[in-house]
């Protein structure tokens, strides 16, 4: 059934689509080598989102919703380097990115170096839905959050004992920005949701803490549009996870957006941006990606990814992909 949502062809909306459509929704939480003791929750945990966002959908809700339902069940999680449970900066506290992107109208809401926001894309949904601006970052972010309903917690609050850990062991270990950092081992749990609903309409959202030890103020590809998210009816929406800065030098999600809209199917246009990242940059990481067909892409350079996708008809998950 997997291989047919890989391959389906139906109508081909523009702009804000007209057409009803069977409602999909595949989600990523992160790309990296994941250990065998942590496969079941990464599982369980993209396993629920999935579901979270599909039961939106099934009620008709919109793409929006059904990304934030389950982005936010991962934020939630704290398996994930996301919400609650991130990683730490340097100084020992946690600093969280978001995006929202809608394919049907092209507003986006993006978010960076929020600290005291639980549910960071909830924030980008709100800037997204309830601003003319684009991007928040920091205090300024905070604020809109809060004076659009969403309650700020302390920073302490987002903080989880292995997290202290992780960090304190990676400074004993003089770990700091080096370029393999998302290469085999190290661990990085960005999360991640494309869905298509039933007018037909796609979206995607992106949630991170971002890296381990990152230098205070540092902001990766996840909130940034066009590179660890991007959404248009007219080609895909895309959410990627994995070492952000060669991601940002290449605008990867909108690149491989632009693939689909050329008429590459939307799973091959995911390991050409795999393709293009290694070759490019070196990078590692993963992607995925839903049209407005239905038709999905996944794909990631990393030993291992989570990834959990649900329809009418399937309901498929993994912890690697193989097309
Ligand atoms: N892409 C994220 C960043 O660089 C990290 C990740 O995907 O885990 O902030």
């Amino acid at each position: 059934m997997l291989s047919s949502l890989l391959r389906a062809t139906e109508q081909f909306p523009t702009g804000r689509s007209l057409l009803s459509a069977n409602p999909v929704i595949l989600v990523h939480g992160g790309a990296w080598a994941i250990p065998d003791d942590a496969v079941e929750s990464h599982l369980q945990g993209v396993k629920a989102a999935a579901a979270a966002g599909f039961a939106v959908l099934q009620k008709g809700g919109t793409c929006l919703d059904a990304v934030e339902a389950a982005v936010v069940a991962m934020e939630d999680d704290e398996t994930f380097d996301a919400g609650r449970g991130s990683f730490l900066n340097m100084d020992g506290r946690v600093q969280l990115d978001a995006c929202m992107m809608d394919g049907a109208t092209l507003r986006a809401g993006g978010v960076g170096c929020v600290e005291h926001i639980r549910n960071p894309i909830s924030a980008a949904k709100k800037i997204l839905t309830e601003s003319p601006h684009v991007y928040f970052v920091a205090n300024g972010a905070e604020r809109f959050a809060q004076e659009h309903g969403l309650e700020l917690c302390a920073n302490d609050d987002l903080i989880i004992p292995r997290e202290v850990e992780r960090l304190r062991e990676a400074k004993q270990q003089g770990y700091l920005q080096m370029p393999d950092e998302f290469g085999p081992m190290r661990s990085h749990d960005t999360v991640g949701a494309v869905a298509l609903d039933s007018a037909g309409n796609i979206a995607a959202g992106t949630s991170t803490g971002g890296t381990l030890n990152k230098a205070p103020g540092r902001v990766g590809d996840s909130s940034l549009i066009g590179c660890g998210c991007y959404a248009d009816n007219l080609s895909a929406a895309v959410s990627t996870t994995g070492w952000g800065e060669p991601m940002m030098k290449l605008v990867l999600s909108k690149w491989t957006a632009d693939r689909v809209e050329q008429g590459t199917f939307p799973q091959e246009a995911a390991q050409r941006a795999l393709y293009y990242l290694k070759s490019r940059l070196q990078g590692h990481g993963g992607i995925i990606l839903i049209d407005s067909r239905g038709r999905v892409g996944i794909a990631h350079n990393t030993p291992r990814m989570a990834w959990a996708l649900s329809s009418a008809t399937t309901n498929s998950s993994g912890i690697q992909f193989q097309p």
